[in-house]
């Protein structure tokens, strides 16, 4: 039987502005795309958090029993420097600044995004197509949208003509903005561009002389606009209609929005039904930016070789970090807070090791079930991460009392709890267990203390070259020995 039958999901969708009760169009299984990277640099440690984000929402929806097809795409063309459909290809000006070929930096940082979410324990989407990949279904969409006489060519490209859409659909119903305020507040054409109206957007772009990056169209050599890649990729894989589109907020407008006024100037329907956005991730309270330093990749968290941490930080610790907030809500990534979320996480991890050791009784007292559904609970509000963490801290507390002989657990219920600890804590917020547990510790530094010793009683003697090699050797294995006035003690790392 699938669990999902027996939750109530609720999600928040972007485009109501209400909480709903999640219904996917075919029972049992769930269509998802979500807006990838596009790679020109390394991944940011904002990029994360929202990749982050629907990695636990994919976790949960196979938890529950779904069978999904998560769709999270590669942008490796056609995203230009700035939104207004000007500037250079982020790509392009990338391989000519580094004097390479820009498929060489699609490489670079397509493994470098799989590098650091392999360490965060994601899991691969279903599918991971790229728009390069999709030119020729992203060419069948413009002449469909010419067809339908919601675009127009002008000098070999293509334009989305917004105000006639909006005649007959609605613009801006996404980010809750109206054609008027756009017409408002968009600058006016400087004459260099072919644009009819300011607020169009580009289908197909005519390249110019100095750019690699092209295709052959019917209109011209040239390459798609940024918008049109994700509604060719979504509709191929996902239909014409799907259950859940996701990216970051600042993705709402105008990227998101251009993509259902193009899927609903193609096939007439609505192309999503749930819109999910995910909040960002500010560094000491202020926007990360690359340009004024208050910035930290993530990379860096684990060697710690930034100086706004104080230490470094493991990949499962700064999920745990991440997941301690909810997805749509701002959060602030400070060295203090991060280093608050490591104890939390070793409590929890020190919890889960000791549920093997713990003796069973004929009673118990701690409401197992009960306990479970107020996780599912805080799941079903929206994937409400942070209430979820509370709740499973309940269960910590359980778990010491009994280690404490203070509380007593049956067998069953043990056996039940385990399993749900496991599936919560592991299955679904995506952690991993790197915590030593306090057993192993206590083995090693009574290890460690005999080697540190022996030194002593190696320099004692004056053989320095012993009492160096044990310092080296315990070095080469993640240990280092540091001599104060008071002896000498060790950090791992
Ligand atoms: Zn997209």
């Amino acid at each position: 039987m699938s669990l999902y039958k027996d939750q109530e999901l609720k999600i928040y969708n972007s485009i109501t502005g209400k909480k709903e009760v999640f219904k996917p169009i075919n029972e049992g299984h769930i269509g998802m795309y979500v807006c990838g990277p596009t790679v020109y640099s390394n991944v940011h440690l904002g990029n994360v958090r929202t990749f982050m984000s629907f990695d636990m929402i994919f976790r949960y929806f196979k938890h529950l029993g779904y069978k999904v097809r998560y769709v999270r795409n590669i942008t490796d063309a056609g995203h230009l420097e700035n939104d207004a459909d000007e500037g250079e290809d982020r790509i392009a000006k990338k391989a000519r600044l580094e004097q390479i070929e820009p498929m060489e930096v699609v490489q670079m940082y397509t493994v470098d995004f799989h590098n650091i979410l392999n360490k965060f324990n994601f899991l691969p989407p279903s599918i991971e197509p790229t728009a390069t990949g999709h030119i020729i279904e992203q060419i069948e969409i413009i002449k469909e949208i010419l067809e339908k006489g919601f675009a127009y060519e002008v000098n070999g490209s293509v334009y989305f003509d917004v105000l006639k859409f909006n005649k007959t659909n609605h613009y801006g119903k996404l980010s809750g903005r109206n054609v008027e305020d756009l017409i408002h507040n968009t600058r006016a054409l400087d004459g260099q561009s072919d644009k009819k109206n300011p607020q169009d957007f580009a289908l197909w772009k005519k390249a110019e002389p100095q750019h690699i990056m092209r295709w052959p169209s019917p209109w011209s050599d040239g390459f798609p606009g940024w918008h049109l890649e994700c509604t060719a990729m979504s509709t191929k894989y996902l239909g014409e209609q799907f259950d859940i589109h996701g990216g970051g907020m600042d993705l709402k407008f105008p990227h998101h929005e251009c993509e259902i006024a193009q899927a609903e100037a193609c096939n007439n329907v609505s192309p999503v039904n749930y819109w999910m956005h995910a909040n960002m991730l500010t560094l000491n309270g202020q926007k990360m930016a690359k340009s004024t330093g208050n910035n930290i990749l993530p990379g860096e968290i684990f060697t710690g070789e930034n100086d706004k941490l104080s230490k470094p930080f493991s990949p499962s610790v700064t999920r745990f970090f991440m997941m301690q907030a909810h997805y749509r809500s701002i959060l602030d990534f400070s060295s203090d807070a991060i280093e608050a979320s490591e104890k939390g996480y070793n409590k929890l991890m020190e919890a889960i090791n000791s549920l093997s050791k713990l003796d069973a009784s004929n009673s118990s007292d701690f409401d197992v079930k009960a306990w479970s559904q107020k996780c599912y609970d805080a799941l079903n509000d929206d994937f409400n991460t942070p209430i979820l963490i509370a709740e499973l801290f309940s269960a910590v507390k359980f778990i010491n009392q009994v280690k404490d002989g203070k509380a007593s657990v049956t067998k069953n219920d043990l056996e039940f709890l385990t399993d749900k600890m496991n599936a919560f804590v592991f299955d679904i917020l995506g952690l991993t267990n790197d915590a030593v547990s306090s057993d192993n510790t206590n083995t090693l530094s009574d290890t460690v203390e005999v080697l540190i010793k022996l030194r002593a009683e190696a320099r004692a003697n004056k053989d320095f070259a012993l009492s160096d090699k044990i310092r080296d050797e315990l070095l080469a294995v993640g240990i280092q020995l540091k001599d104060g006035k008071d002896g000498t003690t060790f950090t791992t790392n």
